[in-house]
């Protein structure tokens, strides 16, 4: 006889509630004061996305500075040259980023002006993936929308999945369906949710040094209660 499909739940909404409860609370107490968590506009919340693909905080904070310096909105930057915006992002590495961001300026300004606050649009543009169109409609437009980078999949695969591989497409479509699940109900409520479960990947849930005995959401991890100690993430996928 065929087996039947192992079956995945998503997380109850009780469980996800109070784990949204907890992880929001240490958010307000230990979130950092990040100059792209003080704004809602929709370009300088796209460059910090585009500068922090695949590059650390510390090191996008001064080039984040200085770009928008340099090419303070939109029109600005669709009117540089090329090798103005090279320039802007040189030390960053990763040029395509660049490139992406000025061919997205020089289409929007073609078009309307405005960047869309759609995850689907948003999609359309050059150098936006599901990530970052997920960040852009939640942190610019406070629409209630998902998101997965790495910090988060790590997140989400430890506490609620940890059969759930994140970086196999299965994995990772199943930790989608979980930040979907878990999402708040607002969008205002979702901005705070999306940074403070991205927050929790970088300063605690970290990839090879979970901070587990002070993790605001170890009484809801499958990891820690299966491991029950500090190093319990280093044994899951997520490395
Ligand atoms: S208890 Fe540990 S493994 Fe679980 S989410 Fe917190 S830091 Fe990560």
């Amino acid at each position: 006889m065929p087996r039947a499909p192992k079956v995945h739940p998503l997380p109850d909404p009780e469980v996800a509630r109070a784990f949204r409860r907890r992880l929001h609370r240490w958010f307000r107490a230990h979130g950092r004061d990040l100059p792209w968590r003080r704004t809602r506009d929709p370009y300088r919340i796209l460059v910090s996305e585009l500068m922090l693909q695949q590059t650390q905080v510390s090191r996008v904070l001064d080039y984040y500075a200085r770009f928008l310096e340099r090419f303070p909105d939109l029109p600005t930057l669709a009117k540089a040259r090329p090798t103005r915006v090279r320039e802007a992002w040189h030390g960053l590495g990763y040029y395509a980023r660049a490139r992406n961001l000025h061919a997205l300026a020089r289409r929007v300004t073609r078009a309307d002006g405005v960047i869309p606050d759609e995850p689907d649009t948003l999609r359309t543009l050059p150098g936006v993936g599901a990530y970052t169109a997920g960040a852009v409609a939640s942190f610019a437009y406070e629409k209630r929308a998902a998101l997965v980078d790495t910090n988060v999949a790590r997140v989400l695969h430890r506490v609620f999945a940890p059969d759930a591989h994140p970086k196999s497409g299965p994995g990772l479509k199943r930790l989608w369906a979980i930040a979907e699940a878990i999402l708040p109900r607002t969008g205002r409520a979702s901005w705070t949710h999306n940074q403070a479960i991205m927050e929790l990947g970088a300063l605690v849930c970290t990839a090879r040094a979970p901070r587990c005995t002070v993790c605001p959401v170890r009484t809801h991890c499958a990891t820690y209660a299966a491991t029950g100690d500090v190093q319990a993430g280093r044994r899951t996928a997520a490395e």
